[in-house]
């Protein structure tokens, strides 16, 4: 049983069967007269978005591209959470060869076209993989001579081609480094503040500052007021309590922890050029498990440097619209994220950076840390936890890269007629 807003109990079928239950109510309780009230009351929309991050964005954006009257809930008054706090990398390079890649390299289509129509900033930078040790560069070379196979543009460049990529990078004792241009880098907050804007203008029904209590469609409760809706799409992020709670409870989803920093704004328009990554992150994006020589690699950080292991440390440098540089990232993962952010792990990454990382000011303005959902096998969880509704969520690391190709085939697989 559960209480509507008017504060009526209601059955679970009326929860399970909508339409059905609303008329079988109608013959023969009170209570439903004020369900029907609540209906009439009603604010409509083709399709709710559930989440104001890149992935309810994204989802709002597909389902108006298609035609639908689409209306986007966030609770907070702004997005607060992964989607403001990463790297702004649309990284299609650490996807997994296949479905995965092909989907990033799709999503990345589309963020472009995006990037465009809401002039957002962005820079194509391309990423560089940097090789110092022996077995760095023997991954690389391998992922390198498979990547045409694999389906990735990307090739091996000499440290002194590395060198004339980036002025950025720490020329002592450099082997080389994998180049790929497929990397974009645009400004998390910015895309944030930027881009319900253009959604506003192609008429998107921005609701901020409103938290989604319960679905049963049509109905949609805010609290406030009540939506009547065809289809709902719920990216919620790692708020796994709020809506279907059971639904996330059996879904053995996770939460992981990351730590992060910014420097100051880089003196005299200093550019890093292409996003850096080095050895620590060939352990971390499934893109690079195609090659053998990986478990050698892996086997040497765990033996020499067990601490970054112990933090799930691998470090990445982009740049954001002001020049100032993110360093990061780490990760703790478990339900139960631990408030306090540990000085250690800072200290690690700046470590890390500074081998491989050269700029002019490594002044740091800003520490913070983000959380995002993953779960344990699959690249993003999505189920169906009523006719009509969707949970998007959980695409880990990788959710600024994959976000508008997610929403495209949520919004190409969601065929229901509009609301009434
Ligand atoms: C430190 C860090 C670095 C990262 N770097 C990168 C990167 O460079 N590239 C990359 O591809 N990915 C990166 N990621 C991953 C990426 O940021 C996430 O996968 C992505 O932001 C998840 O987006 P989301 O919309 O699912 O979740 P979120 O951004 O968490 O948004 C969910 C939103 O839903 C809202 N919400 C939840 N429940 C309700 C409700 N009931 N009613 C209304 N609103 C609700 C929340 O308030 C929240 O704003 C990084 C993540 C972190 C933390």
């Amino acid at each position: 049983m559960r209480y509507t807003p008017c504060g009526d109990v209601i059955s679970r079928q009326f929860l399970l069967s909508g339409y059905r239950a609303i008329f079988f109510m109608e013959l023969s309780w009170a209570p439903v007269e004020r369900g029907n009230n609540l209906e009439r009351m009603a604010r409509r929309a083709d399709v709710a978005v559930i989440g104001g991050g890149i992935l309810g964005l994204a989802h709002a954006y597909a389902f108006a591209r298609m035609g639908r009257r689409v209306v986007l809930f966030e609770r907070n008054a702004r997005a607060r959470g992964a989607s403001i706090r990463n790297f702004g990398l649309i990284w299609p390079i650490g996807q997994p060869s296949g479905e995965m890649h092909a989907l990033a390299l799709r999503s990345r289509e589309i963020w472009l076209d995006v990037i465009e129509a809401a002039k957002l900033f962005y820079r194509p930078t391309g990423s560089l993989h940097l090789a110092y040790q022996t077995d760095e560069a023997e991954v690389l070379r391998e992922f390198a001579e498979l990547a045409p196979s694999a389906g990735y543009q990307c090739q091996w460049l000499s440290a002194d081609a590395t060198l004339r990529k980036s002025q950025a990078v720490q020329p002592g004792g450099l082997k080389g480094s994998l180049w790929s241009a497929a990397e974009l880098t645009v400004d998390p907050r910015e895309v944030a503040a930027a881009f319900p804007e253009y959604l506003r203008a192609i008429g998107v029904d921005l609701r901020y500052g409103t938290a989604v209590k319960h679905i049963a469609l049509p109905l949609v409760e805010t609290g406030t007021d009540p939506w009547k809706v065809g289809q709902a799409v719920v990216c919620g992020g790692h708020d796994f309590e709020t809506l279907y709670p059971e639904v996330f409870a059996a879904s053995g989803l996770t939460r992981c922890k990351l730590q992060m920093m910014r420097t100051a704004a880089q003196p005299g328009g200093w550019q890093l050029g292409p996003a850096l990554a080095a050895g620590l992150t060939l352990r971390f994006y499934k893109a690079f498990s195609l090659c053998p020589s990986l478990a050698a690699l892996r086997s040497r950080i765990a033996a020499e440097k067990p601490e970054f292991d112990r933090w799930g440390i691998h470090v990445l440098a982009s740049q954001n619209s002001h020049g100032a540089i993110a360093l990061g990232d780490s990760h703790e993962y478990g339900l139960q994220v631990d408030v306090f952010n540990q000085a250690v792990i800072d200290d690690l990454i700046l470590r890390e950076a500074g081998s491989f990382l050269r700029m002019p000011d490594w002044t740091i303005a800003e520490r913070w840390y983000g959380v995002y959902a993953l779960h344990p096998e699959r690249p993003s969880f999505e189920s169906q936890p009523a006719p009509g509704v969707r949970i998007v969520t959980a695409p880990g690391g990788s959710g600024m890269t994959l976000s508008f190709g997610l929403a495209e085939r949520t919004a190409k697989q969601m065929a229901y007629p509009r609301c009434a």
